[in-house]
Order: C-alpha cells, then sequence, then structure tokens
C-alpha cells in the first residue's frame, strides 16, 4: 500500500524506524526486533540506507521486503542519492519494484568526504523529481524542525522543501527534536509557504547519554535545558536513565497528539523495547 493513503485515512499514523545492521551475524537480531515491533501494529516501518555506496544497502531491501512480505507491515525504504550514479539509482528502483515495495523516502545523504563524488543528483529534490517522473512510488522528504545544519537561514530552507515537495514529497518526515515548540512554529511555516503534505514527526526516545551526544553532533537538534539536567542527573544509572528518557520522550508524544501531529515517527534504533514502551503509554490515547 502507498503510505499517502494511509495518512488520507487516518491520523495519527504510527510509524518506526530501524537500520540494518553492519553484520551478517546480527541479521537474526534484526527478526527478533521486527517480531515484537510487528506486534505494536505500527502503520509502516521504514528502513534507513547508508549514503555514497555503502556495501550495506542490500540489507536495506532484504529487511524491507521481510518486512513486508513476512510481517505483513507497510515498508518505506530510505534511499540518498550522494554518491550514486543515475543508473545505480535506476537499479536499486528496479529491485524495489521487483520486490513490491510502494514506497521510498528520498534523501540526497550526508556527503562522505571518503568517498569520490560522482552523483548524478546533488539534492533530494533532483532525486524526487526523478522517481516521480520515471517510476510509481510513493514517495516521503525529510525535514528539520530546526534547520538543516547547512542551511544558511530558515527563509532558504522552507523555500528548498517546497521545491522538494513540489518535486513529488507526498509526506514529510522530520528530524529528531526534543522541544516540541520548535515543530509548531515549523509546521505553522511549512503552511504558510503553501506546503500542505501530512508531516510526521521524528521523536527518539533517549537511553544513554553517549549516544544522544553522538546524533545530536550529527544533526544539529538542540536539548533543552531541563533535559540535559534530566540526562547530567541520571548519566551513571541505566535504569533510572532509561525509565527518565522514556517518560520525556512520552510526554513529547502525548503533547504532539495533542495538538493534532499527522504521525509520530519513532527513531527506535532497532530497540523494540523503547517502541514497546512508548506504544504502552499511549494504548488508550492513540
Ligand atoms: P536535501 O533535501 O537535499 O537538503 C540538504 C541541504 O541542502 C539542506 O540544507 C537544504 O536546505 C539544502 N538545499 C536543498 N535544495 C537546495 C537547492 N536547490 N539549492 C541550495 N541548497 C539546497 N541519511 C542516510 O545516509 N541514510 C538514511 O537512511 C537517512 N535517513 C534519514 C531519515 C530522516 C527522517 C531524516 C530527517 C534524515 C535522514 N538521513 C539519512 C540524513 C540525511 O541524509 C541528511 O540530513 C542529509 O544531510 C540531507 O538529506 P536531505 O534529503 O534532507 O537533503
Amino acid at each position: 500500500m502507498r503510505i499517502q493513503e494511509i495518512f488520507a485515512k487516518k491520523k495519527p499514523v504510527l510509524s518506526f524506524e530501524i537500520f540494518p545492521p553492519k553484520r551478517d551475524s546480527e541479521l537474526k537480531d534484526i527478526d527478533e526486533t521486527l517480531a515484537i515491533l510487528s506486534k505494536l501494529s505500527p502503520d509502516f516501518i521504514s528502513v534507513t540506507f547508508g549514503a555514497g555506496g555503502s556495501s550495506n544497502n542490500n540489507k536495506t531491501i532484504e529487511i524491507a521486503k521481510k518486512i513486508k512480505h513476512q510481517y505483513g507491515i507497510e515498508t518505506l525504504v530510505h534511499l540518498t542519492c550522494s554518491g550514486y550514479t543515475k543508473q545505480e539509482i535506476d537499479s536499486f528502483i528496479s529491485i524495489l519494484s521487483e520486490n513490491g515495495i510502494e514506497n521510498i523516502l528520498a534523501l540526497r545523504g550526508d556527503k562522505n568526504p571518503n568517498v569520490l563524488e560522482k552523483s548524478d543528483f546533488q539534492y533530494a529534490s533532483e532525486l524526487t523529481g526523478y522517481l516521480n517522473k520515471s517510476a510509481n512510488f510513493c514517495i516521503a522528504g525529510a525535514c528539520y524542525p530546526e534547520c538543516h545544519p547547512e542551511s544558511k537561514n530558515r527563509i532558504s530552507e522552507i523555500s528548498h522543501l517546497k521545491g522538494k515537495v513540489d518535486a513529488g514529497s507526498d509526506f514529510l518526515i522530520s528530524q529528531l527534536f526534543f522541544e516540541n515548540e520548535f515543530f509548531y512554529s515549523f509546521i505553522e511555516n511549512c503552511r504558510i509557504a503553501g506546503i500542505n503534505v501530512p508531516v510526521t514527526a521524528g521523536i527518539m526516545p533517549v537511553i544513554n547519554k553517549a549516544q544522544i551526544e553522538r546524533i545530536v553532533n550529527l544533526c544539529g537538534a538542540s536539548l533543552p535545558n531541563r533535559f540535559r539536567k534530566i540526562i547530567n542527573r541520571y548519566e551513571n544509572e541505566p535504569t533510572a536513565l532509561f525509565d527518565a528518557g522514556m517518560s520525556y520522550a512520552l510526554s513529547q508524544v502525548i503533547d504532539l497528539l495533542v495538538n493534532d501531529v499527522d504521525g509520530i515517527h519513532l527513531y527506535t534504533m532497532n530497540n523494540p523495547i523503547v517502541a514497546k514502551r512508548i506504544c504502552e503509554g499511549i494504548k488508550n490515547i492513540i
């Protein structure tokens, strides 16, 4: 099923994100993860894709096939264009079509300084336009409530996002954020700019300090003081930090639901217990 049809029928749409493990030996862990995630009845599960020629990308396709055909859950395959030629993109999309995959998250990907730049597409909007014209997928795009780290300012960010949506994005998934006000003001700016597709909110429950510092450095999301205090207070007490991180994420999710968000996209980091705790916390709400 095309995910845009799910957004047309229900609100909020619940989705999870997982990534393919680096080692083949860890593939069985993905089965255990999917067995738990599938019982939580998400509307779709997305699978990440390595930027710039990662050798791990065959696993993305294998895992997406499993989600769709073995677990009967809709899937969204991330596809990055940085570091790939048009011919390589064509080959990925024909494999996806042959395997009944209907949904692609069209991304540029982070530029890898160690990979020779040979991209035929410079921005995600170009990949989106190409997919829209040459294939028949539901296309998602990424968006950034606190601005993409490379953006000059919010105005150019929103104007490029509008270009991406006009090129064919059917819905958007946001970068993670820890302050809902950023998301609400971003949505307002999108609507003013005429970006009217559904926007699902990316939420990452934080369960350890090193993980969050690495991620925040990478994506530029800011940590509100009240959340930083929680992390500092419990950094050496893993179970306390787990509980506090879960409660923080849950309070963000409930506030988003109260404010009629189009969807919640949980960055699970392949930890199904995290998704389970959040789903249990909203089972009588959603
Ligand atoms: P774009 O939409 O191309 O934007 C990148 C930057 O270029 C922005 O600053 C934008 O404002 C600017 N820009 C866009 N168009 C123009 C233009 N015409 N002229 C000038 N500037 C322009 N990375 C992975 O490697 N694998 C994944 O699976 C993955 N999944 C992700 C999932 C989500 C939900 C999100 C939010 C991010 C994900 N990423 C992933 C990270 C993403 O690839 C990076 O954030 C990357 O740097 C930007 O990708 P994009 O598709 O948003 O790029």
